[in-house]
């Protein structure tokens, strides 16, 4: 019998189980493809995530991969950037030190992160696809999976963990609510470019969505196309032609060449964005985490930050557990599900709001678009406070509701004050001022009541 058995070795599954193994735990990590994935996703890893990293001794894991440096965001908005950097650390002795996160090349972080769990005398690692879960007494004590010969084969443990991703089958045998698709997101891999903010994550704001484009390699740039409602279909063509037609005349000038040719010689790929509530659903010796349990559309970047401050937290608390009591595994269980909240709070519903107010599908988001911009330009604490948010280190849902209420408010009040120093405004506009207002309630409502449950 295993300490502990971990469906899937993507980001949140190979990070715990090289944590277990390196803290004694005796853990099983079985993983249908070893292969490095061939995906576009978890290429920007905000602060936060890299901070969790660092707690679980697995830094290391950027290293050596061409993993490239991001100290912030730039928002490319009508033609001009405005750059936002992470606020930085504090150190003793007053000193600061620049706070960053690192972009990369996906495959080559999940297999650094799996080479470091596989190097653990403790984990033994199992190739199959997991099937189903082994209940006895009402609790689960194991899994069952199918190795590479057909062979249906059973691994009991003490505690099973499904980190089994975006399209987790043990989410259903554990029967939790399935995602919501809120979009498509569109890879392109463009060569030897720079982006509008060197050094940064970059949105580019644009018609009827935003798009994404981070330094991933020091010659690779990822452009990641939003596309909202049906995709056009990739195999008749639609889909170029729209990236060519739709897209491409909105990126920086700069950009579009390149873009052309990454579409011409079909460097790109697609794939569904989706939204799922963290609510849990108690399964006495199983436990889910990162995507299995909560998704946020990408466009924070933030879904690695998430499932690695869940790896963090899971393994912090297993470490104080006497595991041969099934009593105390659950009770750390509820605590890991309660604790992770704040993080998962805060950055889903960042990401939902972001999304809705880049998209800005109506006049009243088009209005807190405009302020919202122009709340980050004020810079100081209007800066520094949306960036903490957003690196994953600041996990302080109260901070969020504030800098969201003062964006509104800062919105309404220069379509009320016109010509002042906040508003372009040359006479009050009671209706663009009410828009604005329904449209921040009711966008931030949902949000609210996903994040909270
Ligand atoms: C378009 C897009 C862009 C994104 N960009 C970013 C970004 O820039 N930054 C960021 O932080 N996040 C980003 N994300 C989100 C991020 O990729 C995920 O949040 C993160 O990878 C989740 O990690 P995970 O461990 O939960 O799942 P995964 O990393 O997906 O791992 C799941 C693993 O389980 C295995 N598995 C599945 N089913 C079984 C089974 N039945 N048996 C055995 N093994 C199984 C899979 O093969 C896989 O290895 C993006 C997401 C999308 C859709």
């Amino acid at each position: 019998v295993y300490d502990v058995a971990i469906i899937g070795a993507g980001v949140s599954g190979a990070a715990l189980a090289a944590r277990l193994g390196h803290l004694g735990m005796q853990v099983a990590l079985v993983e249908r493809d070893w292969r490095p994935p061939q995906l576009f996703v978890g290429e920007l890893l905000q602060p936060g995530g890299l901070a969790a990293l660092e707690g679980m001794g697995l830094a290391h894991c950027v290293e050596g991969i061409d993993a490239q440096p991001t100290r912030g965001f730039g928002v490319t908005y009508n033609g001009e950037t405005h750059s936002l950097v992470y606020p930085a650390r504090k150190l003793p002795g007053g000193r600061e030190q620049e706070t960053l996160g690192y972009a990369f090349h996906h495959p080559r972080f999940v297999e650094r992160l799996r080479q470091t769990a596989e190097a653990s005398a403790n984990v033994e690692v199992k190739h199959g696809t997991v099937g189903s879960l082994v209940s006895e007494g009402g609790r689960v004590r194991g899994l069952t999976y199918r190795d590479k010969t057909g062979t249906e084969r059973t691994v009991r443990a003490r505690l099973v963990v499904a980190a089994d991703g975006r399209n987790s089958r043990l989410r259903r045998n554990l029967g939790k609510q399935e995602p919501e698709r809120v979009s498509y997101s569109v890879g392109v891999l463009l060569r030897d470019v720079e982006l509008p903010c060197p050094g940064c994550g970059n949105v580019i704001v644009a018609q009827p969505s935003p798009m994404l484009a981070y330094r991933i390699g020091s010659r690779d740039v990822r452009i990641l196309v939003d596309v909202p409602g049906k995709l056009p279909g990739t195999r008749n063509g639609e889909l170029a032609t729209h990236l060519r037609a739709v897209v491409a005349p909105q990126l920086p000038e700069h950009l579009r060449g390149a873009f052309l040719l990454a579409i011409e010689k079909g460097r790109l790929r697609a794939m569904p964005n989706y939204a799922l509530a963290p609510k849990p659903e108690r399964v006495p010796g199983a436990v889910m985490l990162g995507d299995a349990l909560n998704m946020r559309h990408p466009v924070t970047g933030s879904g690695m930050t998430v499932a690695l401050g869940d790896a963090r937290l899971l393994s912090d608390l297993l470490r104080d557990t006497e595991l041969g009591d099934p009593d105390a595994i659950d009770a750390s269980v509820t605590r890991f599900y309660k604790e992770r909240k704040p993080l998962s709070s805060v950055l889903d519903m960042l990401a939902g709001a972001l999304y809705d107010v880049f998209r800005a599908d109506g006049p009243g988001l088009e209005r807190m678009r405009e302020a919202m911009i122009r709340y980050w330009k004020l810079g100081g604490r209007a800066a520094a406070g949306p960036m903490a948010l957003l690196s994953g280190l600041a996990p302080r849902p109260s901070m969020l509701l504030w800098h969201y209420t003062a964006v509104a408010l800062l919105g309404v009040s220069s379509n009320l004050v016109p010509a002042s120093q906040t508003s372009p405004r040359r006479t009050p506009d009671l209706r663009g001022a009410s828009q604005l207002a329904a449209a921040a309630l009711s966008t931030i409502r949902p949000q609210l009541r996903r994040a909270l449950l």
